[in-house]
């Protein structure tokens, strides 16, 4: 099967290059992974992005973006690319569960995953007690205890944006040492509703009618465990992009996010286009990536106009 555009993967960036793509009349596949819709498939009430004064629900919002690219003409097709030549135009893919493609142009929007911790209680609180993003999730804990962990900047900036809420953040940490930069930290520490709970690793975050009630941890230097009461714990220990399945075929900075050219969705392979987390380190919000998915759109209907190879 031949196409025009193939976007790859269906959170709000590739949702809305499938829009923009279909509404072009480019009639683009989109390959849906195993998590649909992305990370917002996974979150509660989206406060923040634009033209829902009530708010909307993730999975509601995701949705939407699907019906509204379905309406204009966009496919959807569950699968996983095994394989992606990117050395010759047109591309040639190899989906499981769908078969050999032929794209004129791509669009990665395969996003990036929140590292989890792998406790148990975890997985099953996300979105009702645990967050992997404070931005999306702080105003629901106003006057409220927290629990941020990890020791990077990342953690860092969270506790410091979850004190607006909250009554306590407390940061988690498994080493003694944090490994935010100087000015982050002296940030976080300087803040008086900081809280630190070091050397501790966290083991299991304990619940009570499904609601999160604390987070059991251990002393690394002493053996002993104990259960930190809180209202939310959120878990700040980065970032994967999801790029494995390039195989090293497009560039990516020293964290492995893909390296699209200042001011567009330009990978280093002309007529492969990103947009969204996988491109994303910085903003990481759905707007944001919204707004890139429809950047790699406009990008990729330049490219077919002026270079196309397909009949
Ligand atoms: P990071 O620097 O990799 O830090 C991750 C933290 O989580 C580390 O402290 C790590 O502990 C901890 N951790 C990892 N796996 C864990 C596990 N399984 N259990 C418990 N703790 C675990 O990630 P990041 O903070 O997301 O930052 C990523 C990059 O973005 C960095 O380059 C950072 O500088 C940058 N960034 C910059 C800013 C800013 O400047 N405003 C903000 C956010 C991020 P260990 O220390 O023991 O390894």
């Amino acid at each position: 099967m031949t196409y025009k555009s193939i976007v790859i993967g269906t959170g709000p960036s590739g949702l809305t290059a499938a829009i923009y793509l279909a509404r072009a009349n480019l009639s683009p596949l989109v390959i849906e992974g195993p998590e649909p819709g992305g990370q917002l498939s996974t979150t509660t009430e989206v406060e923040n992005f634009p033209g829902f004064p009530d708010g909307i629900l993730g999975p509601e919002l995701v949705d939407n973006m699907r019906k509204q690219a379905e309406r204009f003409g966009a496919e959807f097709r569950n699968g996983w690319v095994n394989e992606l030549d990117l050395s010759l135009r047109p591309f040639k893919l190899k989906v499981e569960g769908i078969g050999e493609l032929i794209a004129e142009t791509l669009v990665i929007s395969t996003g990036a995953s929140a590292k989890l911790l792998g406790i148990p209680g975890e997985k099953e609180s996300i979105g009702r007690g645990v967050s992997t993003c404070a931005t999306c999730d702080g105003f629901f804990y106003r006057g409220k205890k927290i629990i941020v962990v990890g020791g990077g900047d990342s953690a860092m900036e969270e506790a410091n944006f979850l004190t607006r809420f909250a009554e306590e953040v407390r940061v988690v940490h498994r080493r003694s040492e944090l490994r935010a930069s100087k000015i982050m930290q002296d940030r976080a520490r300087n803040n008086g509703k900081i809280t630190w709970s070091l050397d501790k690793t966290p083991l299991e975050v304990i619940t009570d009618n499904d609601k999160v009630i604390g987070l059991k941890v251990k002393d690394n230097a002493n053996g002993a465990e104990e259960v930190i009461a809180t209202d939310g714990i959120f878990v700040a220990i980065g970032h994967n992009p999801n790029t494995g399945f390039l195989d090293g075929q497009l560039e990516t900075d020293e964290l492995g996010y893909l390296i699209v050219k200042s001011g567009s969705s330009e990978t280093n392979v002309p007529g492969v286009f990103a947009c969204g987390d996988v491109q994303d380190n910085k903003y990481r919000q759905a707007i944001t990536a919204a707004g890139s998915g429809c950047m790699a759109a406009i990008d990729s209907e330049k490219f077919i106009e002026h270079h196309a190879v397909l009949e």
